[in-house]
């Protein structure tokens, strides 16, 4: 090795040095992103487009909106769904197909979201708790509907709305011209025609 050569791998290991310290260095002042998981889990913030598990949506007194249509188990794409349902009587006498369970496997799911996108009634959303680590596979197997399921009472049949009044009959109606004449005396009405004299004699 000459020195020329010497000297010049010499000042290129200095400037790859000080490259590295300059990185170093700006992330040294730069705002630190590394979360101290899981003693932060209370404080933990998950973005809310992360998709964690399907949920079922309830309302404040325990409805859900899922009307058992199975759109959602038709357009799962490796059979991660199950709808099952069941007849029930309604209060109206008629029979009503309603949800009985619905069963979502965690472990195949591949968090595609097109069930919650052609669920009619936006009946189940994503959850992003990302925590469904567990030990046993069939764990991840779900019930997703795990409240008591209750129908909503039907609704009572519209008042029917009162007949129209029946039509008065046309002789009954009685114009005021007509009323007038009704007050005219009797004597105005033209009397019999004289019998001819000829049919008088032959009955004498
Ligand atoms: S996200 Fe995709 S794979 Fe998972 S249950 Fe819904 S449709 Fe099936
Ligand atoms: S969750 Fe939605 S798509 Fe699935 S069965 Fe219920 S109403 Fe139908």
């Amino acid at each position: 090795m000459t020195i020329k050569e010497y000297f010049s791998s010499l000042f290129k290991g200095l400037h790859s040095l000080i490259k590295g310290m300059e990185v170093t260095g700006k992330e040294l002042v730069t705002k630190k992103v590394t979360e101290q998981y899981p003693e932060n889990r209370d404080t933990l913030e998950i973005s809310k487009r992360f998709r964690g598990t399907l949920q079922f949506i309830y309302d404040d007194e325990g409805y859900h909106k899922c009307i058992a249509c199975k759109s959602c188990e038709r357009n799962c794409p490796n059979g991660t769904i199950q709808v099952i349902t069941k007849m029930i009587d309604l209060d109206n006498g008629k029979k009503k197909m309603v949800l009985d369970k619905y069963m979502y496997d965690l472990g195949s799911c591949t968090f595609c979201d097109l069930c919650v996108l052609t669920c009619p009634t936006q009946a189940i959303e994503f959850s992003n708790d990302f925590e469904q680590s567990v030990f046993r596979r069939e764990v991840l197997l779900k019930q997703l509907n795990y409240l008591p399921e209750k129908i909503k009472p039907t609704p009572a049949p519209a008042a029917k709305p009162a007949a129209p009044a029946a039509a008065k009959p046309a002789a009954a109606a009685v114009k005021p011209a007509e009323k007038e004449d009704a007050t005219k005396p009797a004597a105005e009405s033209k009397p019999a025609a004289p019998q001819p004299e000829s049919e008088n004699n032959e009955n004498k």
